[in-house]
């Protein structure tokens, strides 16, 4: 089956600073890819760069097929790209049903509408009225992820899922992840959760210093594999997981 998204020999840089260098990595349409790696390793540059928020350097980005390199990010968002930014950056004097609204304008057609969405994640039905600022972390973490959802994604890219809530939010947020991922969502996770991450995942793929350095289907891989590469200790590709292409490669 042809990857609903594509990724090859990705570079993007903050001036000198190869952030993410010579990344490759596909997502097959309802797939559950979970990208981790510690702090700098270049997860949330690469996301970004995906979902055109971030300038490529070198490298291409193909979504269905149709090479969107140079793509600005808000076709991408109607093609069905749909990023929920580190942070939740929602609007935060606009009341919850405003941040929905205002996706809304970008939204494919599809299923996704406020009603859907309230049906999903009845947590947020009460907080319809209220500024996004007043809400608890974990709140606007679902409402970040409605928002997304209003654009009726193909892919939905998530940053840093679980980062600054506390466990009970986190537990309610992965709650709704599992109702789309039922559904048959196709997911890009960021998480620095590693056991959260491989709970989810049907592949992981692990970045170190802008360099992917694990890349496997989950069940192939052992927790302990991926915290060794998440350190830097080993560098492993299993025999199910994808070759992947820029290992070894230094830029
Ligand atoms: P984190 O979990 O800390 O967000 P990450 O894996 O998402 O880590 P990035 O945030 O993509 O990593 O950072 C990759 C590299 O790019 C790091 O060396 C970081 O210091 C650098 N970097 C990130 N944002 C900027 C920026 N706005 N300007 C300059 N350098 C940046």
């Amino acid at each position: 089956m042809n990857p609903l998204l594509q990724v090859d020999n990705l570079v993007a840089c903050y001036g000198l600073l190869q952030a993410v260098r010579r990344v490759s990595l596909s997502v097959a349409e309802g797939e559950v890819l979970a990208l981790v790696g510690a702090n700098g390793a270049g997860k949330s540059t690469l996301l970004r760069t995906i979902a055109g928020v971030h300038p490529v350097t070198d490298g291409t980005i193909h979504f269905d097929g149709t090479n969107i390199t140079r793509v600005p990010s808000h076709h991408r968002v109607a093609a069905g790209l749909a990023l929920v930014p580190e942070g939740r950056k929602l609007f935060p004097e606009m009341t919850v049903e405003e941040n929905l609204l205002v996706a809304a304008r970008r939204a494919r057609p599809g299923p996704w509408t406020v009603d859907t969405v309230l049906t999903a994640f009845p947590m947020l039905r009460p907080l319809l009225g209220k500024p996004a600022a007043v809400l608890s972390g974990g709140e606007q973490q679902t409402a970040a992820i409605a928002r997304a959802l209003m654009t009726n994604p193909r892919v939905l890219l998530l940053d840093e899922v679980s980062l600054g809530l506390a466990p009970v939010a986190v537990k309610s947020v992965y709650e709704s992840l599992h109702k789309l991922i039922r559904d048959g969502a196709t997911l890009v996770i960021v998480e620095q959760d590693l056991q959260r991450a491989l709970s989810v995942a049907d592949r992981v793929v692990c970045m170190l210093e802008g360099r992917v350095v694990l890349q496997s289907v989950t069940q192939a891989v052992t927790r302990e594999q991926v915290t060794e590469a998440f350190f830097g200790l080993s560098r492993v590709s299993t025999s199910s997981a994808k070759t992947e292409p820029s290992l070894g490669q230094q830029t």
